[in-house]
C-alpha cells in the first residue's frame, strides 16, 4: 500500500502530476486505486474535471469525494483548496456504493445499505461512510446500517461540511453525485490492517441540564424553558444566519455507557427549537461543554503515539470543525504529527462517524484517525514528499458567490480580513480580502466573550444554588420561618447581647390549642394552612427585631429584643386577641397559648427556654387562650 496526496486548485498541476513516472507505475502495480477528494469546492463540474483526468491514468480507480469545511493534507490545514489522496493498495479490494436518502427514511436505507454490503463483499476489512449530514438525518441512517451489519470490521467516516450556509453539502462515487446521501466504499482482503482512533477532549461547563422535550434531532426544551433561550442566556447569541457558527464549539455533552459524546447544534427554530448534527434523546442529562486546548493537545500527543507503533501506511484524518474554531492557528498542533508517521489527509467535517462494538455511531467536536496497512506493519517511509502540490495558502474558488462570505468577514473580524491562510493569487487573478478571508478564523475575541459570558452565567446560578442551599438549612420548610437550629443560634446570640450590654429581652413560646382535632377533623393539608396562615399573621404583627422560628410541629419560639416583662406580656396578649378574631381557613376558628419568659442576666439558654415552656404549660392548664409570664 501506498500512499500519496496532492492539494490542488487548477486542473492542469492535477494532470502534469499524474503523468509522473511514479503514479503512472503505483497505478499499473496497484490491485486498486482508491482516491477521496476532500474539496472545498462542491460543484459537480469541478469534482467532474478532476474525476475525468485521474481515470485518464486509473481508468478503474474508485473514486469519492466529500465537501469540506477545511481540508488537510499532509498533516496541514488548507482552506478553500482540493485536497486528492490516492492509495495504491497491492492486494485489498475496494468497492463503492452511493445510496440516495432524499424523501426515505434514512434508517431503512441505512440497513439496506449495510446488507447489500454484506451479501456482496466478502472478507470485509473495514467501511468507509461519507454523508451528507447536515441534509439528512445521519444519526438516524447510522441507527439502521447497524441494525443491518452483522460483521465486526470497523465503520468510520465523516459528514460532508460546507463552507457558505446557502451551499449543498455533496458527497460523490464514481461520477454520481448525491447531495442527499451516503457513498461506502468498503475495504476487502486478509492484508489489510484498519485502527481506529477518536478522541474529544471537550469539557462539561454548565450545570447539569435536562433534555426535556424532544422531537428527532429538535430538542425543544432544556429543563421546561426553550431551548434556545438556554443557549441564549449562557452565550448571548441570536436567532439569526449565524447560530451555528456561534454554537459550534460549545456543544451539549452527554455520557452514555461511560463514554462522553458531544452533541453539536446546528440550526435554530423561532427563539425556541435547536437542532443538533447528531442524535438526542429526551430525558437525557447533559451539559454545556467548551474544548479545553490543553487536553486536546495532550490527547493529540497519545493518539500520535499509538498510531506511530501500528506503523500505518496511509492515515485519514476526519475531524470536526469547532476543533478548527477552538484551536485557530494551533490546529494543526493536533494534525501535523502524523505526517511524520505516514501521509494523512483529510477534512474538516460536519459529524463524525465511527463504530463502537456493534453500533455506528455519529459523533460531534470528535477527531477522527484511520491508520491503514497492508501485510505485516513495516516502518513508514521516510520521505513524504508527494509532488508539487500547489502553494498551501488555499486559493477561494472564481464561482463563489461573495455574500456569504462578505457577512461572515463582517460578523468575524469586523474588516480584520487578514484571518484564513491567503492564497497570493489565483489564475494571475488578484483577489479582494473579502474572498480571500477563512470563515473560520480569527474568532478569539468573539469566542471570549462568549465565554465571558458563560463565566457571568455560570456564577450567578452557582450564587442562587447557594442562596437557595442557605435558605433550606435555615428556614422551615412549610412556613418559611426559621427553623429551630436557626432560632437557637438567634437566642445564642441575642443572650450574649443582655450579657454584654445589660440589656433586657424576652421570649415568647407559642401553642395552637387543640391542633391535632384540626388534622383529626379537616385533614393534614387543612392543619398545614392554617399553620401558614398563623405565620403570616404572627409575622405581621411584630417587630421588625423580633425573630420568629418553629420550634415544633405547632409550637413556635419568638424572641423579642429590647423588651421588659411588661411589654412582653402585652405583646403576648395582643398577639393571643388577634389569633382569637382571625377565621382561618376553611371559617375556622383558632386560639394559641403563650408562655413568657424574661432574661435573667447569666442565665443559659436552655433555663431560659424551660422557663418559657413551664409557662405554656401552665397556660395550657389554665384553660388555653391565654397568657402566662414568668
Ligand atoms: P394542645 O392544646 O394541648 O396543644 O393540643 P394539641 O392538639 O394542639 O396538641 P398535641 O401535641 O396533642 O397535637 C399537636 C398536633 O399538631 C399533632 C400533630 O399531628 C400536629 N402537627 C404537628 N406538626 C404539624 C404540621 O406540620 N402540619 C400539620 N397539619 N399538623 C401538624
Ligand atoms: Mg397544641
Ligand atoms: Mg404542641
Amino acid at each position: 500500500m501506498i500512499s500519496r496526496i496532492i492539494s490542488i486548485n487548477q486542473i492542469e498541476t492535477l494532470k502534469k502530476w499524474l503523468q509522473t513516472e511514479e503514479i503512472k507505475n503505483q497505478t499499473k502495480r496497484s490491485m486498486a486505486v482508491f482516491v477521496q477528494m476532500f474539496s472545498a469546492r462542491s460543484e459537480p463540474q469541478w469534482l467532474t474535471e478532476i474525476e475525468a483526468a485521474i481515470r485518464v491514468v486509473a481508468p478503474l480507480a474508485v473514486i469519492v469525494g466529500s465537501s469540506t469545511m477545511g481540508e488537510i493534507s499532509e498533516g496541514r490545514l488548507l482552506t478553500n483548496t482540493s485536497v486528492i489522496s490516492f492509495v495504491f493498495f497491492e492486494k485489498t479490494g475496494v468497492q463503492g456504493f452511493l445510496v440516495d436518502t432524499k424523501n426515505q427514511d434514512e434508517a431503512l436505507v441505512g440497513k439496506n445499505l449495510s446488507e447489500k454490503i454484506e451479501s456482496q463483499c466478502q472478507k470485509i476489512a473495514g467501511v468507509l461512510l461519507l454523508a451528507t449530514s447536515s441534509s439528512m438525518d445521519a444519526s438516524h441512517f447510522l441507527k439502521g446500517f447497524s441494525a443491518g451489519r452483522r460483521g465486526t470490521y470497523p465503520v468510520f467516516g465523516a459528514g460532508a461540511g460546507v463552507y457558505e450556509g446557502e451551499q449543498k453539502p455533496i458527497v460523490t462515487l464514481n461520477q454520481q453525485f448525491s447531495s442527499s446521501g451516503v457513498v461506502a466504499v468498503v475495504f476487502t482482503g486478509d492484508d489489510i490492517d484498519i485502527v481506529v482512533h477518536t478522541y474529544l477532549g471537550w469539557e462539561p461547563l454548565s450545570k447539569e441540564l435536562t433534555l426535556t422535550e424532544t422531537d428527532g434531532l429538535w430538542l425543544k426544551t432544556i429543563d421546561n424553558q426553550p431551548a434556545f433561550e438556554v443557549y441564549h442566556r449562557y452565550l448571548n447569541i441570536e436567532d439569526d444566519e449565524n447560530f451555528f457558527l456561534n454554537v459550534l464549539e460549545f456543544p451539549l455533552l452527554v455520557e452514555r455507557n461511560g463514554v462522553v459524546y458531544a452533541k453539536t447544534p446546528n440550526e435554530v427554530k423561532d427563539h425556541h427549537d435547536i437542532k443538533f448534527i447528531a442524535d438526542i434523546k429526551q430525558g437525557e442529562s447533559a451539559r454545556i461543554g467548551y474544548g479545553n486546548p490543553a487536553l486536546i493537545i495532550k490527547n493529540a500527543r497519545d493518539i500520535q503515539d499509538r498510531v506511530q507503533a501500528f506503523h500505518p501506511e496511509g492515515i485519514f484524518i476526519y475531524s470536526c470543525t469547532c476543533r478548527r474554531f477552538l484551536l485557530q492557528n494551533e490546529v494543526e498542533l493536533e494534525t501535523k504529527a502524523f505526517q511524520t508517521i505516514a501521509p494523512s489527509a483529510g477534512f474538516y467535517t460536519h459529524g463524525e462517524i465511527v463504530s463502537h462494538e456493534e453500533t455506528v455511531m455519529l459523533l460531534n467536536a470528535t477527531m477522527v484517525t484511520v491508520s491503514m496497512k497492508e501485510g505485516v506493519g513495516k516502518p513508514p517511509e521516510a520521505v513524504l514528499e508527494t509532488g508539487p502540490t500547489e502553494p498551501r495558502t488555499g486559493q477561494p474558488c472564481n464561482r463563489r458567490d461573495n455574500r456569504m462570505i462578505a457577512r461572515l468577514v463582517k460578523f468575524f473580524s469586523r474588516g480584520n480580513a487578514g484571518g484564513g491562510r491567503k492564497a497570493a493569487e489565483n489564475g494571475g487573478e488578484k483577489l479582494s480580502a473579502e474572498a480571500m478571508v477563512d470563515p473560520f478564523n480569527r474568532q478569539n475575541n468573539r469566542i471570549i466573550s462568549q465565554l465571558v459570558n458563560f463565566i457571568k452565567v455560570v456564577t450567578a446560578e452557582l450564587e442562587q444554588a447557594n442562596q437557595e442551599a442557605r435558605l433550606l438549612a435555615e428556614r422551615d420548610y412549610l412556613t418559611q420561618v426559621y427553623n429551630r437550629l436557626k432560632g437557637h443560634e438567634f437566642l445564642q446570640s441575642e443572650i450574649a447581647r443582655c450579657n454584654r450590654y445589660g440589656q433586657e429581652c424576652a421570649i415568647m413560646m407559642i401553642d395552637v390549642d387543640f391542633f391535632k382535632n384540626v388534622n383529626d377533623t379537616y385533614g393534614h393539608n387543612i392543619g398545614d394552612a392554617v399553620l401558614v396562615q398563623l405565620v403570616k399573621i404572627l409575622t405581621r404583627e411584630i417587630r421588625t427585631v423580633d425573630v420568629l422560628s418553629r420550634w415544633g410541629g405547632e409550637e413556635f419560639l419568638l424572641i423579642m429584643p429590647q423588651i421588659d416583662a411588661q411589654g412582653a406580656t402585652y405583646a403576648a396578649e395582643r398577639l393571643r386577641t388577634v389569633v382569637e378574631k382571625t377565621l382561618f381557613t376553611q371559617g375556622l376558628r383558632q386560639t394559641a397559648s403563650f408562655g413568657v419568659a424574661t432574661y435573667k442576666l447569666g442565665e443559659s439558654p436552655e433555663a431560659f427556654i424551660d422557663r418559657a415552656d413551664k409557662a405554656l404549660y401552665e397556660a395550657k392548664q389554665l384553660g388555653r387562650n391565654c397568657v402566662v409570664s414568668k
